[in-house]
């Protein structure tokens, strides 16, 4: 019997991981991405528990951790450039988490590596999806059409397939009225293997300079722009930096380098909240139909996640109708418990009483005890 066709739109963690997994189980799997082929972007991503089981149940958890992020000191910085704390992370409290931190470039080509005889057609889009009797009739950006069995969307938070299914986006968004932004920063400052923390009231600026190469920084701060102005690469350039206006350090500086390189990410602090992942033929994994934001530090781990047990759903069950049902049924109270979690801590960040000691010493601290306290669920269990 022949195979069925499974298109998955987005080659990001949750899409090289459904690939990977639904490969494994014999499914004739394409992919699409809108980027081009070799142009990664994103910053620091951490994985915990779940996602770490994934790796190893990838085959990719020694080469993960071999190129993990190399972050030997972790400098917390006041407004006048003084150090106020200089740790080292495998000695406090974050450091002792099991977790691993990885740049997203690195993560997603190490997982590109585990499917590269899977085609994947870069600067690609699907435009239309019509499902009939015995699949999806597909619509490229680029003219091309093709019939599919199945799709799956995991195309991120902005998703494409989504709109173009459940087309009522609005319903969906949980947005926790702040953003965040990861771009390239040269390394001015001379320094390898750190990452300094700059913490002001209810905005934050981390910069990470690896062992080689340009430093990468992320900013957090309160706001809900309007989708003209994340469109606009001047207007959000500026909505980036006023919040910063009137900080000290090397905070202009570095906010100067916003929108100089390409790869820059910016985008709302936000949940996807879906009654159901799929619709019909299509279905969801990842952020796509369930971003828990990176306040959670589970997005990934989650994604990981979907993307095996949907895998899994559709090897137990011949009808996909019911693959498609269990996978929500189990992967629901995961995706539910991160996303509380990410919605806490962003209450917490904005919180006027997030406590001295957080703020003056570790920015992330919310962060951390958040996924400190959390007690991890065996995948295993959730099949
Ligand atoms: C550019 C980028 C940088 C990021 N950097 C960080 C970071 O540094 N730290 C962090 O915590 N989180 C980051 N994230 C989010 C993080 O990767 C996800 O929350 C998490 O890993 C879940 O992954 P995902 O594959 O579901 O979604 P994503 O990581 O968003 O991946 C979605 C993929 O789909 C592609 N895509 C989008 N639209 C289409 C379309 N219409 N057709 C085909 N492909 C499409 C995107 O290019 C992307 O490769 C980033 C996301 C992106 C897109």
């Amino acid at each position: 019997m022949k195979s069925p066709r499974i298109l998955i739109c987005g080659a990001g963690p949750a899409g090289l991981a459904s690939a990977y997994w639904l490969d494994q189980a014999g499914f004739n799997v394409e992919l699409i991405e809108k980027r081009p082929r070799d142009n990664v972007e994103g910053y620091l991503l951490i994985l915990h528990g779940e996602g770490l089981e994934m790796l190893h149940q990838m085959g990719i958890y020694e080469a993960a951790c071999a190129q993990q992020a190399n972050i030997q000191q972790i400098k917390h910085v006041n407004d006048r450039g003084r150090i106020i704390t200089q740790i080292n992370p495998s000695t406090c409290e974050f450091g002792k988490l099991k977790q691993l931190v990885i740049t997203r470039d690195v993560l997603c080509e190490i997982l590109a590596e585990q499917v590269k005889h899977i085609p994947c057609r870069f600067n690609e889009q699907v435009t239309d999806l019509v499902e009939d009797e015995t699949g999806v009739r597909v619509a490229f950006l680029s003219g091309r059409t093709d019939h599919f069995d199945l799709v799956i969307g995991a195309d991120g938070i902005h998703s494409m397939t989504r709109k173009l299914i459940w087309n009522r986006e609005e319903d969906f968004w949980y947005p926790f009225d702040l953003c965040f932004a990861f771009f390239k920063v040269p390394n001015f400052m001379g320094e390898h293997g750190v990452e300094y923390r700059y913490q002001a009231f209810q905005r934050a600026l981390t910069l990470y300079y690896p062992s080689e190469g340009d430093g990468r920084a992320a900013i957090f701060f309160p706001g809900a722009p309007d989708p003209a102005i994340l469109r606009d690469d001047q207007l959000r350039k500026q909505f980036a930096q006023a919040p910063f206006a009137n900080d000290g350090w090397e905070v202009k500086r570095v906010l100067d380098y916003f929108g100089q390189y390409e790869n820059q990410y910016f985008d709302c602090v936000a949940n996807i909240r879906m009654p159901t992942w799929s619709k019909g033929r299509v279905c969801l994994v990842g952020d796509s139909g369930y971003a828990s934001s990176p306040l959670g530090a589970h997005a990934t781990s989650v994604a990981f996640v979907g993307g095996y047990i949907l895998a899994n759903a559709l090897t137990q069950s011949a009808d996909y109708r019911q693959a498609f049902l269990a996978y929500e049924e189990k992967m629901r109270p995961f995706v539910f418990e991160v996303q509380q979690r990410s919605e806490k801590i962003a209450n917490r960040w904005k919180s006027k009483y997030l406590s001295w000691f957080d703020r003056r010493f570790d920015p992330l601290a919310p962060i951390s005890r958040g996924v400190w306290k959390r007690k991890e669920i065996g995948v295993k269990d959730l099949l």
